[in-house]
């Protein structure tokens, strides 16, 4: 088994019900076990001017090989009716593949630990409520050390974590 933490994104329609329903879908993935799920956060966008995001993320323990596991999160992408015509542009769902244990991918289409997650608020804010002491194998520091960096602004506690349990 290997333990995966997955980013969940999302600023059209209803993004935390959103969120809710594609943590079921993937919990009845076969060999995915839900672990813990983080509260849900309002960030501010980047990239073009588009609304705010919510923002969580979830740890899961899988069998599935990562690039199992990526095409899995875009199946459930696509069922929740994500658009992808600008890159960085609004959409309903984004799962992002943070860590998969502590594997270093480069591969056309699959990064290890997730590119630009060690600067972004976004991400590190919600990953530390799950995983603070987990260590990222090319920074060599935790989430906690790496969140603890960033100069946060804007980031807003929606929903408060065990909401959904
Ligand atoms: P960002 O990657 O900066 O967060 P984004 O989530 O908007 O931007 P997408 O359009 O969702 O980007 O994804 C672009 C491509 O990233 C996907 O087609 C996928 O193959 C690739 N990719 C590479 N590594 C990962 C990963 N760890 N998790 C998810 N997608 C990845
Ligand atoms: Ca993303
Ligand atoms: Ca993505």
């Amino acid at each position: 088994m290997a333990v995966i933490a997955v980013g969940l994104g999302g600023n059209l329609g209803n993004p935390a019900h959103t969120f809710n329903l594609a943590l079921d879908v993937l919990s009845q993935e076969p060999q995915w076990h839900l672990q813990k799920v983080s509260s849900f956060y309002k960030t501010p966008a980047f990239g073009p001017p588009q609304p705010d995001y919510l923002n969580a993320c979830a740890l899961f323990e899988v069998r599935p090989t990562p690039h199992m596991v990526l095409r899995a999160l875009q199946a459930v992408e696509n069922q929740f009716g994500r658009g992808r015509e600008i890159h960085w542009g609004p959409r309903t769902l984004d799962l992002d593949l943070l860590f998969y244990d502590q594997w270093v991918l480069n591969t056309a289409d699959l990064t290890l630990p997730h590119p630009f997650m060690a600067e972004r608020g976004s991400v590190l804010v919600p990953l530390a409520e799950i995983i603070p002491h987990w260590l990222h194998p090319q920074k060599q520091q935790t989430v906690l050390e790496l969140k603890n960096r960033l100069v946060l602004t804007g980031i807003e506690l929606f929903q408060t974590q065990g909401h959904r349990q």
